[in-house]
């Protein structure tokens, strides 16, 4: 063998740069000139050329150049003095782009807002106070009375924080603050911001179990541990939640609390902010790019103490974490659909473990993941059995509607009762999960029915039946005049959607006001609170979508009657009974929050349907009870784990060709794991695309994830893979 060619002195280090792009590796560069490649860059973010284009990613490595690489590029600009990512996030972020099979550059930029994500550096965060210039001592006293020498005499003790002004009540301080800086009386100073002291407002005392339940997150201390808050709707959950946030602030550490994206109402975020005493921030898909930047920058800096957030706040850094809270954590809007198909639940945890904190899953009807976790021992099971102070639990009723005449789907029993409930001065929440006028549009006269033209779907009937919208597009039309195919002019309105019921009620109940909550009429956050309130608490009736299972406080709603459920109970996809169970004991949790006793009434075409039974007879304890043991029986999770391959394509074929070469690869790669595909979409058609997928099983989590490693840069080197766009998906929920 011939000697191994002597290194005159090993090559100098560059960077692997991390890089937003749907390929699999990093990208090598080396610094630009007078900057050397070190170790304590990683994390940092780098300006770098590609292509024709320019990028920012973040250094994941700083290492030998790969011997393959073609000539080295050289980075425009180290971004960050101080890496922006590093310790507990970074690592984190490089599992999760390991456990989605993800490009970690990707992940990175997922996790990243988006001025950060565009290489702005990290957003200003100096708190704002206002002070007395000497003139302004000096001329203090002869001001005369009115906002400006209010403000004066207040400021005349010290500097004063624009926070601290905002709450002390007066809307008008800044203009009396204008009109003192333009006399050069008074000044506005940039300081850093430091956590304030909480001053917390007492609540209502605890109950046993909810002492029981807080207790038990306070001794989990500094270590991590899951725990499942099981409590009944109305149960005093977040009572629990801003106790353990309390013990978690006079620690001196940071809570994240992660909630639905419907559940974070201005009126959730004034409950946490009058209990807790501190500055809540909050994170949703309705603040601007800038808010999100400096929130992020708050908790990196360890300036900020309590987020109450969405999804991806599940990205903040969080320094000095004492809890994580998961509440609803059932709720389908933690998972992504798209782009890294990540679970902010699942997420959570891994940061929790990580970070060692506890991490405080809260629902009413947990997820069969989590009440499987808890059975097995791995999650703390904690339950409220009981609803907090005076409420009772709502009576339910399931109502037949088997032959009886129906109006907007809206039976005479159904209708009698909501008369009597608003005799006895109640207020009545109609559901009905499904918006618009009317779901089809059909001809009487030839069967023909109005289909989106770009999807396997029909278009819904809108504005009171003169327009037309597809929900899985966006497409919009009129409803035509005649028939475009026999030119009869019997074309009806199939079925009832929320716009339907409501003109249905509002002509039969004219005394009363009645209130539709959907996407259609309240597209704004806010407008869901405002309707509300304008509504008030007197007798009327509300109709609405999922969009009012939770979150509000109706201390006047006496009834509940839930329509439409049927189609739920004989869905294909094996998540429908949990997902319907859930809605189901959400809906009616609404009924009877208050002093007034709550009725539920269930309309159906199969009153004796067993989900029905179980759900009614033994409550949702007993559901997941019976549908854990028919999971298992089938093989489906949480007891096997499952991954989607996907692909769209304007051509059916290519993605079949695709999926089949990746079928191929995967099955080599692992003989045992269970491929179920290719196979058409469940709806196959969408917004003009083809599409069709290949499902990935296997009850050996490790298993499924080795053959994943094995064969995905294969798939990714598949020449059928360029002509699709295709993406995997770990854990999906809608199959
Ligand atoms: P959940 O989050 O489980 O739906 P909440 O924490 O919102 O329940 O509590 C429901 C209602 O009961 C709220 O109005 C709350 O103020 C009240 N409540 C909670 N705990 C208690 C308690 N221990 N005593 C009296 N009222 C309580
Ligand atoms: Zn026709
Ligand atoms: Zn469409």
């Amino acid at each position: 063998m011939p000697p191994a060619p002597v290194q005159p002195n090993s090559p100098t280090p560059v960077w692997k740069v991390a890089l937003p792009l749907p390929l699999p590796r990093l990208f090598d560069y080396q610094p630009p000139s007078g900057v050397m490649a070190a170790a304590s860059d990683v994390g940092a973010r780098v300006r770098v050329p590609f292509g024709t284009r320019e990028l920012v990613g973040v250094i994941a490595a700083c290492a030998e150049p790969d011997s393959d690489s073609p000539e080295l590029k050289t980075a425009f600009a180290l971004l960050d003095p101080e890496p922006l990512f590093h310790g507990e996030l970074l690592e984190s972020l490089r599992w999760l782009a390991r456990y989605t099979h993800a490009p970690l550059g990707e992940v990175l930029a997922t996790a990243l807002p988006a001025p950060l994500r565009r290489g702005e550096p990290l957003a200003d965060t100096h708190a704002w106070v206002w002070q007395l210039t000497e003139a302004g001592h000096t001329a203090r006293e002869r001001l005369r009375d009115g906002r400006p020498r209010r403000l004066a005499d207040r400021l005349a003790g010290g500097p004063c924080d624009e926070d601290l002004l905002d709450e002390a009540g007066d809307d008008d301080w800044r203009s009396a603050a204008r009109a003192l800086a333009k006399r050069g009386l008074a000044e506005r100073l940039a300081v850093p911001a430091v956590p304030r002291a909480p001053i917390p407002q007492p609540g209502p005392a605890l109950n046993a179990e909810q002492q029981a339940a807080v207790d038990a997150v306070t001794a989990a201390g500094d270590g991590f541990a899951a725990l499942l808050l099981d409590g009944v709707t109305g149960s005093g959950k977040t009572e629990v939640y801003l106790h353990a946030i309390a013990d978690c602030l006079a620690r001196g550490r940071q809570a994240l609390v992660l909630v639905p994206e419907i559940g974070l109402t201005p009126q959730t975020l004034a409950r946490f902010r009058a209990r807790l005493g501190v500055p809540v921030h909050a994170l949703h898909s309705g603040l601007s790019d800038g808010e999100r930047a400096r929130t992020w920058a708050a908790f990196a800096r360890g300036e900020a103490r309590v987020v109450v957030g969405t999804r991806s706040a599940v990205f903040l850094p969080l320094p000095e974490a004492g809890l994580i809270i998961i509440d609803e954590e059932h709720d389908g809007s933690f998972k992504q659909l798209d782009g890294i198909r990540y679970h902010a639940r699942d997420f959570a945890l891994v940061r929790g473990k990580a970070l060692g904190v506890p991490v405080l899953l809260g629902s009413a009807t947990p997820s069969l993941e989590s009440l499987r976790n808890a059975q097995a021992g791995r999650y703390a099971h904690l339950r409220l059995r009981a609803r907090a102070g005076a409420a009772q639990p709502p009576r339910v009723r399931v109502l037949d509607v088997r032959k009886r005449p129906l109006e907007a789907g809206l039976s005479p029993e159904l209708l009698d009762a909501i008369e009597q409930a608003l005799q006895a001065d109640g207020q009545v929440l109609v559901f009905k999960n499904r918006r618009g006028y009317a779901p089809v549009l059909l001809c009487h006269d030839c069967g023909w029915s109005a289909q989106c033209q770009r999807c396997d779907a029909p278009m819904t009937v809108h504005a009171g039946g003169r327009r037309l919208q597809c929900h899985h597009c966006g497409a919009r039309r009129m409803v035509p005049n005649a028939c475009p195919d026999c030119g009869g002019l019997a074309l009806q309105a199939q079925g009832a959607g929320t716009e339907r019921i409501e003109e249905t009620l509002a002509a039969r109940f004219t005394d009363v006001p009645v209130l539709r909550i959907d996407r259609g009429t309240t597209q704004r956050r806010d407008a869901l609170e405002q309707h509300l309130a304008r509504f008030g608490t007197q007798r009327g009736i509300l109709v609405g979508t999922q969009m009012l299972a939770k979150g509000h406080d109706l201390p006047n709603l006496t009834m509940v009657a839930v329509v439409g459920i049927d189609e739920g109970l004989f869905s294909a996809d094996f998540r429908a009974p949990e997902k319907l169970a859930q809605l189901l004991i959400q809906v009616a949790g609404r009924a009877g929050r208050a002093e007034r006793a709550g009725e539920v009434l269930l309309q159906t075409h199969h009153p004796s349907h067993p989900l029905l039974g179980t759900l009614l007879a033994g409550g949702y304890g007993a559901f997941a009870e019976s549908e854990l043991v028919q999971r298992e029986e089938a093989g489906f999770p949480p007891f096997a784990h499952m991954a989607m391959l996907r692909a769209e394509a304007k051509q059916a074929d290519a993605c079949d060709a695709m999926l089949r070469a990746a079928r191929e690869l995967l099955r080599e790669a692992s003989p045992s794991l269970e491929l179920h595909g290719p196979l058409p979409a469940p709806m196959p058609r969408r917004a003009g695309f083809q599409r069709a997928q290949l499902l990935l099983s296997s009850p050996d989590r490790r298993a499924l994830h080795g053959a994943l490693d094995a064969a995905l840069p294969a798939i990714y080197a598949l020449p059928e893979a360029r002509k699709v766009r295709w993406s995997l998906d770990v854990d999906p929920v809608d199959l």
